[in-house]
């Protein structure tokens, strides 16, 4: 399966979806992707983490993915793996390990998160995989949307790359031909 059939099954499921979009940053976008979408049919989101990481021949022993965004991918990332799954959350601001969760010195960890745009919350969870002397073989996204700017250090496998212009409200093609906008997540354009 390739990049194209996730592709028209983001469409369809309407997890990418085309229009002109009102984002909360108060941008104007021909595109909105909501990928939590992915994990309300657990049988597409075993096929997408499936066909991500069949080309990817990871020799890890741990999972770990930033919440929230990460941490249903990291589960069935670490299911399909066969190795235990942890993820890491802020706690006053900070990305840290809760509820029991560690990280060893020697382990060998992916990390994963559903959507890297500026890839932040991926950064902080490096960090935390680096403190602690394991080492991060890889991260994997379902999303890349970075137009190929994330740099981890680590090599990137990511299921889709997608990207999203967004315009200011005021130098926006999508308004000069008059199209309606819409907020996120309605449906009645997606036609
Ligand atoms: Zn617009």
């Amino acid at each position: 399966m390739n990049q194209t059939h996730f592709l028209e099954q983001f469409e369809q499921r309407q997890i990418l979806q085309n229009g002109h979009f009102r984002l909360t940053s108060g941008k104007h976008s021909s595109g909105y992707m909501q990928c939590a979408g992915v994990f309300q049919d657990p049988a597409f989101a075993a096929q997408c983490v499936g066909a991500l990481l069949a080309g990817s021949e990871l020799d890890v022993n741990l999972v770990i993915s930033p919440a929230i965004g990460g941490v249903l991918m990291g589960y069935e990332a670490s299911r399909q793996l066969g190795v235990p799954n942890i993820f890491a959350e802020r706690e006053q601001g900070v990305m840290s390990l809760r509820r029991g969760f560690s990280l060893e010195a020697g382990q060998r960890v992916l990390v994963v998160e559903d959507v890297v745009t500026t890839g932040g919350s991926v950064k902080e969870v490096l960090a935390l995989v680096e403190q602690a002397g394991a080492k991060a073989v890889a991260v994997g996204v379902l999303v890349d949307r970075s137009g190929g700017k994330a740099d981890f250090g680590v090599p990137l496998h990511s299921l889709l790359q997608v990207s999203l212009p967004a315009y200011e409200p005021d130098d926006c093609p999508l308004c000069r031909d008059g199209r309606p906008i819409t907020k996120p997540g309605s449906r009645e354009l997606s036609k």
